[in-house]
């Protein structure tokens, strides 16, 4: 069932579109006969390549193009192309004015255009503003032109008739008329065209407004019909007002254009100065955000500053106190050795830069600093200022900047007078304290020659005769003596200060004389004593100022054995290279690490009555003497100590 139907409607719809395509197949091989003024532009004229162009032919194109029809175009004047029609020799002219009159002889399709006649006189003519005022006038004028009526109704006008419009103008603009009367638009198109819009005007008064239309012969409706249809359609679609736009509005749309230009030129440069405002805002905003910060910063750094400024018065100051309350000297130098600062202590002891200049400590300091390379230099100095001793030690080094660079030197000095003295007191004390000690073991050796004396003496009265008692006080009497008068001198070398003055000495002989001293002690206390000298060995030194060095060794170990079991003193003496070392071994209490270590600071002692000296001093003897102490205990078991010493002038000289 549904296929049938199927079939039959196909059947049906072939059957219709081949009749359908064949009637428009046929309509599309008809070609309409279009007449259109060869002189009406812009509405219709002939073009420079002699072609019919204008508003009507593209307006009649676009009808013949939506109804599907084909167009030949024949150009004639408006008389010639009504003969033709009403002939049937073409079949329609477009761009013809309706009137009633007209109206019975064609039939008209709905109008595309009204229009109205103007009046053109040259631009200087004052006279003519109405038709009115053509009175007596001669004007120019296209034959059977709507207008030829109304002249016909004013009074004493001439006609100066064209078959054109065209012909009608040049008339005008020949001086052959007076004006022009016709087609507004057609003479705003040929003044222009020749750039005689400034010497002529239009009389905007329109005269008679009429309608445009295509005109076919009497009782051809169809043909209306498809014209009708299809001007509906492209009014309908757009194209009637695109093909308008393109023929009346281009000057318009040329300014509308030149206005749109002008107001984007506006509305961009509006913009551009908001922005500009915009940003200056946002700028200035920023600028002030930007200084605020910045004020911000300065016063920030303007307090560190002044924090820092703070800071450093108060280093300066404390810097300053420190200088001016250490018991210290302080001067500094530039290159030149010129004063540049120093402290109070500096200043208590020379006042002036002048005196600083010249000063002792000065000379001493730069005599000793010969050696550039030198990084700091120290010494002692004695001089005397006012009638006043002093002595300084002073301590000298370079002053450098960043760059490492000498800029100059700086001394500090300690007053150690009052040290000195007391050290000295000290000295004195110690030797008396060693005479002290010494006393008993010296009483006992000045007893012994004078018992031996005295009983000569006593035995003098009785024995006088005998020869051999005689002989006996010629020999003993004056040995006697002369030990008791080396007693008394060594006592005073011991206690009398004086410069070292080296000689070269038997150490046996100086030893012995030592030994004399100490006999009768080491006899009380008990101890085995020894001597193991050679006989030939020599030192080259300060014979007294070592045997205090010897004196104070031996009482030390004499001391350290006073609590010891076994008691030995061993006194030997051996040459070491170009030295000689003379050697004191004891068996007595020893030292501890701590001991060694201290033993030679000054006031050092471990003994109840002790003064501490002994040790300091005799270092200081020794090295004087060209030599050095050397010294080995054992802490319970003994002490070594070995006293190295020139042998002779030549070995001094090289050590
Ligand atoms: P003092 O004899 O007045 O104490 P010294 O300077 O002579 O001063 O000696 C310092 C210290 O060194 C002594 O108190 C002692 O402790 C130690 N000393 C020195 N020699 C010996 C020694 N032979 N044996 C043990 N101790 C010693
Ligand atoms: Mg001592």
């Amino acid at each position: 069932m549904f296929i049938r139907r199927m079939i039959g409607m196909i059947v049906f719809l072939t059957v219709f579109l081949y009749c359908y395509i064949d009637e428009n197949v046929e309509a599309k091989e008809q070609v309409l006969r279009v007449a259109g003024d060869d002189s009406l532009p812009p509405f219709s004229y002939i073009n420079e390549q002699g072609k019919l162009e204008g508003f009507s032919i593209d307006l009649f194109n676009a009808i013949a193009k939506a109804q599907g029809m084909q167009v030949e175009y024949i150009p004639m004047d408006l008389s010639q192309s009504m003969e033709v029609l009403k002939s049937g020799k073409i079949d329609a002219v477009i761009g013809m004015k309706y009137t009633a009159e007209r109206d019975e002889r064609f039939d008209f399709s709905e109008y595309y255009f009204t229009i109205s006649e103007s009046i053109v006189v040259p631009k200087d003519q004052d006279e003519i503003k109405y038709l009115t005022d053509l009175k007596g006038k001669l004007v120019a004028i296209q034959r059977n032109h709507v207008a030829f009526n109304l002249l016909k109704d004013v009074r004493r006008v001439h006609m100066n008739i064209a078959e054109n419009q065209l012909d009608a103008l040049e008339l005008l603009m020949m001086g052959r008329a007076d004006a022009f009367i016709g087609n507004k638009w057609t003479a705003q198109y040929y003044l222009e065209k020749h750039g005689k819009e400034t010497e002529y005007k239009i009389i905007d008064d329109p005269i008679q407004p009429a309608d445009y239309a295509v005109a076919v012969q009497g009782g051809n409706t169809d043909l209306i019909k498809e014209i009708n249809h299809g001007l509906l359609t492209i009014r309908a679609n757009g194209t009637y007002n695109d093909i308008y736009n393109k023929w009346f509005n281009e000057a318009n749309s040329k300014m509308l254009q030149q206005m749109k230009s002008i107001v984007h030129l506006l509305i961009s440069i509006l913009a551009g100065a908001g922005m500009i405002l915009i940003m200056g805002f946002v700028w200035n905003k920023r600028l002030k955000k930007e200084v605020m910060k910045q004020t911000k910063a300065l016063k920030e750094a303007y307090q560190r500053l002044e924090q820092s400024q703070k800071e450093m018065a108060n280093q300066g100051a404390f810097k300053e106190q420190i200088l001016n309350n250490v018991p210290n000297g302080i001067v500094t130098f530039d290159v030149n050795w010129h004063v540049t600062s120093m402290n109070k202590e500096a200043k208590s002891v020379l006042l002036t830069d002048e005196e600083w200049q010249n000063h002792s400590i000065i000379k001493e300091a730069f005599q000793n600093y010969v050696n550039e390379r030198e990084e700091q230099i120290s010494g002692e100095v004695e001089f005397t200022q006012n009638g006043k001793a002093y002595f300084m030690y002073y301590h000298l080094r370079p002053l450098l900047n960043i760059n490492n660079e000498k800029t100059g030197f700086l001394l500090i000095f300690e007053n150690r007078t009052e040290e000195k003295k007391l050290h000295e007191k000290l000295v004195i004390q110690e030797k008396m304290r060693a005479i002290g000690q010494l006393s008993a073991g010296i009483a006992h050796e000045i007893r012994n020659p004078l018992t031996s004396i005295k009983t000569f003496v006593e035995l003098l009265p009785i024995k006088y005769d005998n020869p051999s008692f005689r002989e006996a006080i010629k020999e003993h009497v004056p040995s006697e003596i002369n030990r008791l008068n080396q007693i008394i001198e060594d006592l005073l070398d011991y206690s009398r200060p004086k410069a070292p003055k080296k000689e070269l000495c038997i150490v046996k002989e100086w030893l012995n004389s030592i030994f004399i001293l100490f006999e009768p002690t080491l006899r009380k206390e008990n101890i085995d004593f020894s001597i193991n000298v050679d006989e030939e060995l020599t030192i080259y030194a300060d014979k007294q100022q070592l045997k205090q060095v010897l004196v104070n060794m031996i009482l030390n170990a004499i001391d350290a054995m006073k609590e010891q079991e076994i008691k030995r003193l061993k006194i030997s003496a051996f040459p070491n290279e170009k030295f000689t070392t003379i050697q004191i071994e004891d068996t007595g209490r020893g030292m501890t690490k701590q001991e060694i270590e201290k033993c030679y600071d000054p006031f050092f002692t471990t003994k109840p009555t002790g003064v501490g000296l002994g040790m300091t001093i005799s270092l200081k003897l020794v090295k004087e003497n060209g030599g050095d102490i050397e010294m080995e205990s054992l802490y319970g078991k003994g002490t070594t100590i070995q006293i190295i010493l020139p042998r002779s002038i030549e070995k001094e000289g090289e050590s």
